[in-house]
């Protein structure tokens, strides 16, 4: 089985696909860790989020895998893991900026389906039910408000030790979520056959139990 959840940037998406794909036995795929590392790439090499040529040009030299160790994901770049250097704001804005390249949404959304295809996986992004597993089983649009995204991810940062500006992580979400709905290639968008299920009032624990709900009713209506 294939669960597909899509939503705007700090929805709670990977948290929850997380816990369903622990409840599930199934693969959790971050493949916004994998736009992450591709932007890591280019900013290693200098490349400038507006230089489409030279995104397009580098991204044939970035190999991009993922491994598994005890269930949690780790991204490989060209060999070296670089799971945790990918959560930084810097790696995400860039992220924003070189996903809207076709050549780079190409190589990743190959490897993306590559792994669909060898397991069960609860995959996460922006475009797994509409373009990367248009066939999933499951199609979930996880949103929240653009306020509630910002508080969580600067309590994140906050638990983390890290400085943060509430005002400065809602501008980088509106813009974030403006650049991601609004590119030519795989724009972010609810698919059609996929539940809307609104965060902004749930709690982890409400959201996990709606998914899995709506998984049950889903497989039974297949059965
Ligand atoms: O989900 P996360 O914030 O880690 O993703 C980083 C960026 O990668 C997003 O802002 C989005 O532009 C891009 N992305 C994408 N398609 C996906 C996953 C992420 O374009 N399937």
């Amino acid at each position: 089985m294939n669960i597909a959840i899509d939503g705007p940037a700090g929805a709670g998406k990977s948290t929850i696909a997380k816990r369903i794909a622990r409840k599930m036995g199934s693969i959790y795929v971050d493949t916004g860790a994998m736009y992450r590392a591709m932007a890591l790439f280019m900013i290693k090499n200098g490349i400038l989020p507006e230089d489409a040529e030279s995104i397009e040009k580098a991204c044939e030299n970035a190999d991009i895998s993922i491994a598994y160790q005890d269930g949690a994901q780790h991204v490989i770049l060209n060999g070296e893991d670089v799971t945790e250097c990918l959560r930084t704001e810097e790696v995400g804005n860039m992220a924003s900026a070189t996903s809207v390249n076709k050549k780079v949404r190409a190589k990743l959304v190959r490897a993306q389906q590559d792994l669909a295809r060898k397991t069960s996986v609860v995959m996460d992004g922006r475009d797994i039910g509409t373009v990367v597993l248009p066939d999933a089983d499951v199609k979930i649009y996880l949103t929240a408000s653009v306020e509630t995204r910002a508080e969580r991810r600067y309590k994140e940062l906050i638990e983390k030790g890290q400085e943060a500006d509430l005002q400065a992580i809602a501008n980088d979400i509106r813009d974030r979520d403006y650049r991601d709905m609004n590119r030519e290639h795989s724009p972010l968008r609810q698919a059609e056959d996929a539940v809307l299920v609104d965060s902004s009032d749930m709690t982890i624990e409400e959201v996990v139990n709606r998914i899995l709900e709506i998984s049950d009713q889903r497989s039974f209506r297949k059965a």
